[in-house]
């Protein structure tokens, strides 16, 4: 029986698997595809302390090998259902099942989709949620960027390194991006905003021809934008279809306290997935270290309480 499963390898998973180990816990961290989590979609991280300028993937290999250098496990499964048994947890994944005392979910987030005509049958053909992946292929080409928050504005800035000219499309009046990152947009010659308009429909039928948007307050105006790629960033759902044992919102983010504890007694979310006001790399470190700690004297309680 493991002391504490961590679900995910992203920051806050990583976080507080190596607080755990540290503390002396016998910890496995599952991660259904690779370690680093969606940090690993930005190429500039300006706002990790410790790290003025530092690329995602780059960041998330000092995590790793942080993680690893205390000797924490990492299997590559994916975790479907996590089970209540009489006094612990089953984990359940594709590969197996295992019993643990505590639970960390740090499962993270997945991008929002447009949910408009178009959008999914374009995916990877003109239609893209990481400016890192798929900038390239737009070299010297205008593309749109959709959204108005930090990621928005921050792989727009990013994408003037590849691309001719950004057109930002926003469905408010303002960004709500930092307003460092604002600034930084605003006085860049290739980055243009499109304020009040959403996207209607994506056009093209096997090739991407452009964006079709409309007027936020009158959707009978549209106006058909030829741009060669659209990147997509209005927002995140949270990974946590696989859990039902622990109380979350409408829209699946994990309720916790200021502790990180959920509703289910030794079980603790952290990062990305949960209620929380701030999504970043260091609001998901505290939140591991905080699961992890919070998790550790949980496992010494159960430990005391059944020998
Ligand atoms: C484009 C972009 C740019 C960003 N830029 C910055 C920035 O500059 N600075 C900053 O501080 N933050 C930035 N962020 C936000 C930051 O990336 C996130 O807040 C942070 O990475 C979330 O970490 P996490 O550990 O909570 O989750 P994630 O990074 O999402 O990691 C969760 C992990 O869990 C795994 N997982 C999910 N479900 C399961 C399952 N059922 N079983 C097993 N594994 C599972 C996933 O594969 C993933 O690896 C950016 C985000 C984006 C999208």
């Amino acid at each position: 029986m493991y002391d504490i499963v961590v679900i995910g390898a992203g920051a806050a998973g990583l976080t507080a698997a190596i607080y755990g180990e540290r503390a002396g816990m016998n910890v496995v961290v599952f991660e259904k595809m690779g370690v680093g989590g969606q940090i690993l979609l930005t190429q500039d991280v300006e706002n990790y302390p410790g790290f003025p300028a530092i690329s995602g993937p780059e960041l998330m290999e000092r995590f790793e090998a942080h993680a690893k250098k205390f000797g924490v496990e990492i299997r590559y499964e994916e975790v479907g259902e996590v089970k209540r048994q009489d006094t612990h947890y089953r984990i359940v994944t594709d590969e197996g099942e295992y019993d643990t005392i505590a639970v960390v979910i740090a499962t993270g987030s997945q991008p929002k989709k447009l949910h408009v005509d178009g959008e999914q049958k374009l995916i990877g053909r003109g239609v893209s949620y990481c400016a890192v992946c798929d900038g390239p292929f737009f070299k010297d080409r205008e593309v749109a960027v959709i959204g108005g928050g930090d990621a928005a504005i921050k792989e727009a800035i990013y994408l003037t390194q590849i691309v001719k000219k950004i057109i930002v499309i926003h469905r408010r009046d303002k960004l709500r991006a930092e307003k460092i990152l604002q600034d930084q947009a605003f006085k860049n010659p290739k980055i243009s905003f499109i304020w009040n308009h959403v996207v209607d429909h994506v056009d093209g039928e096997d090739k991407f021809e452009g964006i079709t948007i409309k007027d936020a307050n009158d959707p009978t105006k549209k106006q058909k934008l030829d741009v060669a790629g659209v990147f997509v960033y209005i927002g995140h759902i949270p990974n946590t279809k696989f859990i039902d044992i622990v109380k979350k919102t409408s829209g699946g983010l994990i309720i916790t306290d200021d502790c990180v504890h959920t509703s289910a007694k030794g079980i603790f979310a952290a990062g990305d997935c949960r209620v929380t006001c701030l999504r970043q790399i260091a609001t998901c470190v505290g939140d591991g270290a905080l699961a992890a700690f919070n998790a550790g004297e949980y496992v010494e309680r159960f430990k005391s309480s059944h020998t």
